[in-house]
Order: structure tokens, then C-alpha cells, then sequence
């Protein structure tokens, strides 16, 4: 029997680390839905290569109901697990779950810069331990991912706060997007933030996105 559609499009996710659990699962549209995102993610990563670098390998899951999440530990191989859920995957507009999947790869990606006790305990990685030392008081780039709990930069907070920079420096569209919802232009100034914050990645959040996404670049140059 020759390979069908989902059997070759696991194929292609192959590369970038991604390993579907049920190919035959997915619809075609949700299937191309992945296949761009993971795309826009690896060319900003330097290709394939520099996203199962960054990365390592995730198990990919679909299932009916609820959002999407990330397993930092899983117990059998590949030791990671991404679960997505399928209203994730039917947004209007469509890319909205685009940045919904770069979200939870970019946890994976936190994940894999932590040691093998904290990714069980639950705890981030080193790229966002080091995010809140680096980006002090200013807010992260969306009010889910603001990395306040309250008024204090929480580090389970914060994992969300990195999550959703590599969505806002991915899909800049997305900051676009939630200008035209009031409860995001609203949040800085609900929780007593300067009046002229606005959703977006400030400048150390700029700063800080774009050097980890270069280091894995050059990464991939350096062979
Ligand atoms: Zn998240």
C-alpha cells in the first residue's frame, strides 16, 4: 500500500523533531496548519536542522477537546510530548493557531535547556531562569504572557512569558491582532503599569528573543 497524505506529511515533520503519534488523525487543513508553522519556526532557527538542535525530539498528539500542552517529561522515548487540542486548530482567524502551536514548541524549547529532574518536577529551563534576570520590570509582550502573576514576575509565569515571545517574534501579525481587543490593550494599565505600555515585545524582550532564536543560527553555520 503506498504511503497516504498524513503517512508523508509525518515524514516531513520528521526532521524538525517532530514524531506524530497518529498521522491519520489529522485533517489535511490541520495538517498544512502545522506543517507552516513549524516551517516559519525553523527558518528563523536556521532550518530543520537548527529547530530539532533547539528543540530535541517532541511526540506530537491531536486530540478533541481543549488547548494545547506540553509534556516536559514524558516517560517513554522521545521523552517529550506535545498534546494538541483540535479547537486550537479552527481559530479565525486560521494562523491564530499557528501561534498557538509556536507557543507550546517554544516550551519544548525551554524545556530542553533544563536538566532531566527540573523538566519532571515541572520546573523551566534555563532560558526562561535567565529571561527574568535579564528582562527586570518591563512587561512581556501579551497579557496571558506578561510574566506577572499579580505584580510579582513569577517563574511559572514567566515560562509563559517566553512561550508567548516566541509567538509575538514569530507572528508579528498576532501583536497586531490583539490590538483590536480591548482586554489586551487594557491589561498594563489594570495592573498599574505605565499608560503607555502596549501589547508587543519591549526592548529587552526584543533583545533577549532575537538572541536565543541567533544562537541556535549560528549553531547551524558553525556545523
Ligand atoms: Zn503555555
Amino acid at each position: 500500500m503506498p504511503p497516504s497524505d498524513a503517512d508523508l506529511w509525518a515524514q516531513e515533520l520528521r526532521p524538525y523533531g517532530l514524531l506524530v503519534a497518529a498521522p491519520w488523525q489529522w485533517e489535511e487543513d490541520e495538517r498544512n496548519l502545522v506543517l507552516r508553522a513549524v516551517q516559519r519556526m525553523a527558518q528563523a532557527l536556521g532550518g530543520a536542522e537548527g529547530m530539532s538542535r533547539a528543540l530535541g525530539n517532541v511526540r506530537l498528539e491531536k486530540r478533541k477537546e481543549g488547548g494545547g500542552r506540553l509534556y516536559a517529561f514524558w516517560p517513554r522515548p522521545p521523552w517529550m510530548r506535545m498534546v494538541i487540542g483540535e479547537p486550537i486548530l479552527h481559530q479565525k482567524p486560521e494562523w491564530l493557531g499557528e501561534v498557538a502551536f509556536v507557543h507550546e514548541l517554544g516550551h519544548a524549547w525551554d524545556a530542553r535547556t533544563a536538566n532531566i529532574a527540573a523538566r519532571i518536577l515541572g520546573q523551566p529551563g534555563r532560558i526562561v531562569r535567565e529571561l527574568v534576570r535579564f528582562v527586570g520590570e518591563e512587561p512581556g509582550p501579551t497579557w496571558y504572557g506578561s510574566g506577572l502573576f499579580g505584580l510579582r514576575r513569577t517563574l511559572r509565569a514567566a515560562s509563559e512569558e517566553w512561550a508567548e515571545m516566541v509567538a509575538a517574534y514569530l507572528y508579528p501579525e498576532y501583536i497586531a491582532h490583539l490590538f483590536s481587543r480591548p482586554e489586551e490593550q487594557a491589561w498594563p494599565q489594570r495592573i498599574g503599569l505605565a499608560g503607555h505600555m502596549r501589547p508587543g515585545l519591549g526592548i529587552r524582550h526584543r533583545i533577549y528573543v532575537e538572541g536565543r532564536f541567533g544562537e541556535i543560527r549560528l549553531l547551524v553555520t558553525n556545523g
